[in-house]
Parts: structure tokens; C-alpha cells; sequence
């Protein structure tokens, strides 16, 4: 249907291109307003308007809008903790009993002995706390919330927060740790050089105003060569002498030192708490394995002043989450670890991924694209293991026609989106990352991508 309207007077009417729209998978109020936005649009430019491309227009609108939909997708980065993936995916078990206690109700707060109010995730926290070796533990949004609270309670009003300029780390996305200490109010007081921090200037920049020591670690990066620290147990000493706390900032919550991936060995909050630090905090979905949280461990007498902060109310995790962090330090307890996902993709051999890689070759023979097997560092991301190496095996991709960018952009259009990247001369797709229920997607995204490349591009 082809209808010349003159955009001043007669645009077509919205129930007209909503019909000619057809059936979307989206709910009927956005595709209205995506609708009037585009009629709207129309009504102050000039010239004549075809129904159908306006029609052709709402859609593509549309079909963009709906990509944006939070959804699975395959990571083939060899990223296995994605920030922009949602770092670590959960075991099948925890995703299941998540499943099925999201459509009911909870002992969140509720105490089944008595039957009364309880207090939240008591079963949680202590597990946590002996995970940790630690007299207690809570759980909070996440690692940044949890410095943000740590911060407004042991350093309020006028008092201040002295952390070492080597450790002013930024965490990713623009975000720096310095500033979120700062929006407590508290003054951040920075003490040595870049590379350089010594004990006697941690010592000589305590006074009556500093609230307590922060040390973080350097979790998405190393520094080599002129560099030094004063080791955790000389500040340990130092802040009972001062009679100040100190609060461990671990970062990936890592539980063993990963020095199978790494050079540089990872604090772990078992060890740190042992070597004397009141406090330790963590992300619960980096090298922990479990979902978007903060973890705090150490002294019962701060972690309970914590926990009555008006702040902590604002910052408390939901009930699923919770259940998934109670599940992972399970895990954990009984020895499970190398089962939660992300140490499962870590620690895959590169055998089996070449064996699998075989596979998918046999599975996709015959098509326009010539596929060949090559290497690649898979990395652990999500701002940890800064220094891992881990060998992996990619499935190159040289489409015969059409650019290398469009041939990863139909991978991402697939059902299930398949994230590659570009590199050295081929799309690639890391196997590390990839679930190996997730080969049978990877074939399909392969097959499509290829059969609309020789369908609608030009040849190279
Ligand atoms: C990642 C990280 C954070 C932030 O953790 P989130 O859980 O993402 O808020 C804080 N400190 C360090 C050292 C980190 O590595």
C-alpha cells in the first residue's frame, strides 16, 4: 500500500501502522509510542510521507528496542568474568532453586523457631563467617556499597579515611575509589607516592582525625619495579597501636591465591583476616563465583555497628540474591568450588577445548567461510587476575564475501546472541567462555550468519 500524506494534514493514523506492524514482541503501549514519537517527528519536517516507510522505520525502531532487552547471550570473549556480561554466571543447581523460590515466599526475615521477625539471612552470614574465618559476616548490594558503608561509619562528619596513593584504584567504568569514599563526606587523606608507601607514611599521617586505615587491592592492575608497601601485618600493628581499625578492600573475593593463573598471588580474605585486619570486603559475583553483592567480614562489634547503620537498609540485597550467596558459600564450604562456573571455565584444559573445537568443525563444513582452529589468552576480567595468561582455543572465521565487522554483527543478531571479536584478520570466537550446551547456538549463529551474508551482501 503506497499513500502519498501530506505530513501537515494527513499523517496516517496510529491504529493504521500499528496494523500493518503485525504482531511484535513487545508490549502494545511502547509500540504506540514509538509510533506517535515517529508521526510526531513527521508532522514538523516537510515533503511527502509513504506510509510504508514509515511503517519500515517504527519497525527497525523497534526491532533496535527490543534488542536492548536484558537476555542471554553466548560469551565467546574468552572473558569469563564479563562486567558488561554480569561477571559470574551461577551454577545450574542455584539458577534452578532461584527459579523456583522466586514465585514464592521466604524465610527472609522470619525466625522458624519462634515464629517471629528474625534476623535477615542469619543462616548466610554465619556460613559466610566461618568461609572466611572471620567472627561475623553481612552482605550488601555490592563491593562499592560496602566500602560506601564502611566509610560512613568508621569515618563520619569531619573524620577521615587515610588510604596510600599506590591504592587509589579505579574499578572500571569510570569509577574511582577515591570518589566513592568521598560521596560519605568523609575527607579521603592520601598518604605516600604512587609507587612508593612506607609504614612511617602511614605513621605520620595519623592524627586524632583519621577514622581508620583502607587498604585495596590492586585488582585490575600490577605495578612493577621501584614499588613498595608495608606488608598487611605491619599495618595490622600499626593500627592497634593507633587505635584505629583496618579494613581490607579485597576486591575479587578470590578464596585460594589463584597462582595457577597468576603471578601475582590474590589476598584472600581467609588470610587477611588471620593476619589481623578488622574488616575485609569483596565483590560476591567476581572470582567468588555467586552474584552482584558485597561482602564484609571481621570484628563482631563493627560488623554488628554496621548492620545498624540507617545506610545499610538502603543497600541490603533481596531475597534472591540472597539465596544465591548462600548457595555459592556453600559450595565453597563443601569443598565444591572448581563447580562454580567461572572456576570451571578457568581451569578447562585446552585439550578439551580443542576437542570440542573438532567437533564444530566437522558440524560446520560446506559453508562459505573458511574456519580454522587458532589460540588466544582467555582472561579471567571483571577486574581481577590482571596478570592471568590462560591458554585457550578460538574458531576463526574469514567470511568469502563481506566485511569481518558484518559478519560479527550477524553473530550478534542471532536469537541467542553470539558475541565474538574481531582479531588479526578473522572473527573469532573464544571456547572457553562458551557453554558447552551452548555449541549446538554456536553452529545455528554460524549457519544463519553465513546464509543471509550470501543472501544479502555485496561480494567482497
Ligand atoms: C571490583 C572492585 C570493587 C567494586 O566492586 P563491585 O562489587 O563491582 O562494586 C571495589 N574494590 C576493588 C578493589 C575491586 O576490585
Amino acid at each position: 500500500m503506497h499513500e502519498a500524506v501530506n505530513p501537515r494534514r494527513s499523517l496516517p493514523a496510529v491504529t493504521k501502522v500499528l496494523e500493518a506492524l503485525g504482531p511484535a514482541d513487545l508490549p502494545r503501549p511502547i509500540i504506540v509510542h514509538a509510533i506517535r514519537r515517529k508521526l510526531a517527528k513527521l508532522r514538523k519536517g516537510t515533503g511527502k510521507v509513504d506510509f510504508d516507510s514509515v511503517v519500515q522505520s517504527v519497525a527497525h525502531e523497534l526491532e533496535q528496542h527490543r534488542r536492548n532487552r536484558l537476555q542471554i547471550l553466548v560469551n565467546a570473549t574468552g572473558i569469563v568474568l564479563h562486567t558488561n556480561f554480569g561477571r559470574a554466571p551461577l551454577h545450574p543447581d542455584i539458577a534452578q532453586e532461584i527459579a523456583f523460590a522466586a514465585s514464592a515466599y521466604g524465610n527472609v526475615e522470619f525466625d522458624l523457631r519462634d515464629g517471629r521477625r528474625g534476623s535477615r539471612a542469619a543462616y548466610l552470614e554465619h556460613n559466610l563467617a566461618v568461609l572466611c574465618g572471620a567472627e561475623s559476616a553481612m552482605v550488601v548490594n555490592n563491593c562499592a556499597a560496602a566500602l560506601v558503608l564502611v566509610v560512613s561509619h568508621l569515618a563520619p562528619r569531619d573524620k577521615a579515611v587515610l588510604i596510600s596513593r599506590g591504592e587509589l584504584v579505579q574499578i572500571g567504568g569510570g569509577f574511582r575509589i577515591g570518589e566513592i569514599l568521598a560521596t560519605t563526606g568523609a575527607e579521603v587523606q592520601e598518604v605516600g607516592a604512587t609507587n612508593q608507601t612506607s609504614l612511617r607514611d602511614y605513621e605520620k599521617a595519623i592524627d586524632a582525625k583519621v577514622g581508620f586505615i583502607l587498604t585495596v587491592h590492586r585488582s585490575n592492575f600490577f605495578m612493577e619495579g621501584f614499588v613498595d608497601a608495608p606488608p598487611i601485618e605491619e599495618l595490622v600493628n600499626l593500627a592497634r597501636r593507633k587505635r584505629i581499625p583496618l579494613v581490607a578492600d579485597l576486591g575479587s573475593g578470590a578464596l585460594s591465591d589463584f597462582s595457577e593463573f597468576s603471578q601475582t598471588p590474590e589476598p584472600t580474605p581467609q588470610k587477611t583476616i588471620k593476619a589481623g585486619a578488622d574488616l575485609v570486603c569483596f565483590s560476591g559475583d567476581k572470582l567468588f563465583g555467586a552474584t552482584q553483592a558485597g561482602i564484609i567480614a571481621g570484628r563482631r562489634k563493627l560488623v554488628a555497628a554496621l548492620k545498624r547503620e540507617p545506610l545499610y537498609r538502603a543497600l541490603r540485597c533481596d531475597k534472591l540474591r540472597l539465596l544465591a550467596l548462600q548457595s555459592t558459600v556453600d559450595f565453597h564450604l563443601r569443598d565444591l568450588t572448581s563447580q562454580i562456573p567461572a572456576m570451571a571455565l578457568l581451569q578447562i584444559s585446552k585439550d578439551e577445548l580443542r576437542a570440542r573445537a573438532a567437533v564444530l568443525f566437522e558440524r560446520l563444513r560446506g559453508l562459505p567461510v573458511r574456519i580454522t582452529m587458532g589460540r588466544a589468552t582467555a582472561k579471567a576480567g571483571g577486574g581481577t587476575l590482571p596478570r592471568s595468561n590462560i591458554p585457550s582455543i578460538t574458531i576463526d572465521i574469514v567470511p568469502e564475501r563481506g566485511s569481518l565487522e558484518a559478519f560479527a554483527e550477524l553473530l550478534r543478531s542471532h536469537g541467542t546472541p553470539v558475541i565474538g571479536y574481531v582479531s588479526g584478520g578473522a572473527v573469532k570466537l573464544d571456547l572457553r567462555t562458551v557453554f558447552p550446551f551452548q555449541d549446538d547456538i554456536l553452529v545455528d549463529a554460524i549457519r544463519s550468519a553465513c546464509a543471509k551474508m550470501t543472501g544479502d551482501a555485496p561480494a567482497a
